[in-house]
């Protein structure tokens, strides 16, 4: 009888369409995942963007400094702390330096030595 019954509700069109969801869930793939990405580039962009300006501002700089005159010193190692922390440079081959910081150029010139006496009175006589 039970059975009977059963087997009645199964076969029942009504009671299978309720059983039958209406609406499937829907899994949509990864979209944390996307969300995310996109987070990350768009965060490698603004990284780029800024990295431009900043090498942009650094060639401003650069270009700026270049029309100024050399510093003259008389060693071929020399410091530079022009709004930047203390470093040490030694000049080129041609006796030229740029601080890599704030692009200020050097230009290393030998000292001229102090004469001797004797040294002194020979230019006097044999001027060049
Ligand atoms: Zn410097």
């Amino acid at each position: 009888m039970e059975r009977a019954l059963m087997e009645k509700k199964k076969n029942n069109p009504i009671a299978k369409e309720l059983r039958t969801p209406k609406y499937k869930s829907q899994v949509i793939p990864n979209k944390k995942k996307t969300y995310f990405e996109d987070f990350h580039d768009k965060m490698v962009e603004e990284k780029e963007l800024l990295n431009i300006s900043m090498k942009e501002a650094i060639r401003q700089k650069k270009e700026r400094k270049m029309k100024e005159p050399y510093t003259i010193i008389h060693t071929k190692e020399f410091s530079c702390e022009d709004d930047h922390p203390l470093v040490y440079y030694v000049v080129n081959e041609k006796g030229e330096g740029m601080c890599d910081y704030c692009a200020k150029r050097f230009k290393y010139e030998e000292k001229k030595e102090e004469r001797t006496p004797s040294e002194k009175l020979q230019d006097e006589l044999e001027p060049i």
